[in-house]
C-alpha cells in the first residue's frame, strides 16, 4: 500500500496510506477534492486539487467517488425570491391548522 504525505492545517505534514484518503469528483464540473482524517488531531481535512493530482491518487489505489450537482440548480424559478416576511408568514401558517389545511387543499387543487 502506497504512503501518501499530506498536510493538515493544524498538525503540518502527516503520512497516510491509500486507504486513509478519499477522492471525490463532481461529474458536472470535473472539480475534485481529496480528504482524510488527520491521524494526529482526528480532524477532517478536505482539499481541492488539480485533476492530475487526483488521477495520481486514484492510480495509486485511493478510492474515488463521483457526485453530481443537485438537479434543483437547473430548475427555472419564477417570481421574487422569498424574504424574511414570507418565512414569518409560513411559520404562522404552520401553527394554524385550519389555515394550513386550506393552503394544502389549495395546492392539491392546482
Ligand atoms: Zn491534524
Amino acid at each position: 500500500m502506497a504512503t501518501i504525505r499530506a498536510r493538515c492545517a493544524d498538525c503540518g505534514d502527516v503520512e497516510l496510506t491509500t486507504a486513509d484518503v478519499q477522492v471525490r469528483i463532481c461529474s458536472d464540473t470535473n472539480a475534485g477534492t481529496y480528504g482524510f482524517m488527520c491521524p494526529t488531531c482526528q480532524g477532517m481535512v478536505v482539499k481541492s486539487a488539480e485533476p492530475r493530482t487526483l488521477d495520481l491518487l486514484v492510480a495509486s489505489g485511493v478510492a474515488c467517488s463521483m457526485w453530481s450537482l443537485p438537479a434543483e440548480l437547473g430548475e427555472r424559478h419564477e417570481g421574487e425570491p422569498i424574504c424574511h416576511d414570507d418565512l414569518l408568514d409560513f411559520h404562522d401558517l404552520l401553527n394554524d391548522e385550519y389555515k394550513l389545511s386550506m393552503a394544502l387543499a389549495d395546492l392539491a387543487d392546482r
